[in-house]
């Protein structure tokens, strides 16, 4: 029996290191096919947040369900990706080597050792997967080309397309508007937008601008918890926001 309609719910989550609390009760609700940017100052505990919820890192105390039922502070990191949660880390992680469609192909095949020619078969499905997910990010013109020459901002669409490809219910993105260009940036927050339809997407960022675009509901971490939550141009008016942000 589901215990909540969330697809995610953490309630007072804590997590230290050596007795500094690098998440402090924290508690944080993502519903089904909503997409949530997370801000905060260095060291808010953006970072273990995600860490936390991708079981990289196990909290001290608190609990961590996803799609209801799920405990996520009882499963490892490869069981909590195979349960659809998919982390975008900054720096792209791609197969220079390989084409745009074979990075693709990779992200679709189970078995990720290509041992031999028929390895890179496509079956009639994959290439109706392959198609869709390369015009989903916009890079279906380049998808001969080798992984290596994209543009950053390419590769970061690359890499989202090589998640979707796992049909992730929940995608955690962090920072993917760093070294993009203005261009870049605005279609990267068009492109989340359009996930989020179907999904849902926690995105840590620090592109204020790009934070905007997202047009979706903040939450500001600070000290290891929430310290404010709520449309942007509602949390940047907070006093204790604004406190923390000039370090006053
Ligand atoms: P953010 O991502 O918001 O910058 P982090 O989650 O990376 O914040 O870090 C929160 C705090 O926890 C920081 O003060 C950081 O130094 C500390 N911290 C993070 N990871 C560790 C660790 N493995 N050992 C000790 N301290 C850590």
């Amino acid at each position: 029996r589901a215990l909540t309609s969330a697809l995610l719910y953490l309630d007072n989550i804590t997590v230290s290191f050596d007795g500094f609390r690098a998440l402090n009760a924290l508690s944080l609700v993502i519903g089904e096919a909503e997409m949530r940017a997370i801000i905060g100052p260095n060291g808010a505990g953006k970072t273990t947040m995600m860490d936390v919820i991708t079981g990289k890192t196990r909290p001290n105390q608190g609990v961590a369900l996803f799609a209801g039922t799920q405990d996520l502070t009882s499963l490892d990191e490869a069981a909590i990706a195979q349960l659809g949660i998919g982390r975008k880390f900054q720096t792209p992680t791609v197969f220079d080597m390989h084409t745009v469609e074979d990075n693709v192909l990779l992200a679709l095949k189970e078995d990720r050792r290509p041992f031999s020619n028929i390895y890179w078969r496509r079956t009639p499905h994959e290439r109706e997967r392959i198609d869709e997910l390369l015009e989903r990010v916009r890079l279906k013109d380049s998808r001969f080309r080798r992984a290596g020459d994209l543009s950053h901002g390419q590769k970061q669409w690359l890499e989202i397309g090589m998640l979707l490809a796992q049909e992730p219910r929940l995608l955690l993105v962090d920072e993917p508007a760093a070294g993009m260009t203005d261009q870049e940036t605005a279609d990267t927050a068009v492109l989340l937008r359009e996930i989020a339809q179907t999904r849902s997407v926690v995105v840590v960022e620090h592109d204020m601008q790009f934070v905007r675009d997202l047009d979706v509901k903040v939450t500001v971490l600070h000290e290891g918890s929430v310290l404010a939550e709520g449309p942007l141009d509602q949390v940047s008016a907070d006093e204790r926001v604004i406190e923390v942000y000039l370090g006053r």
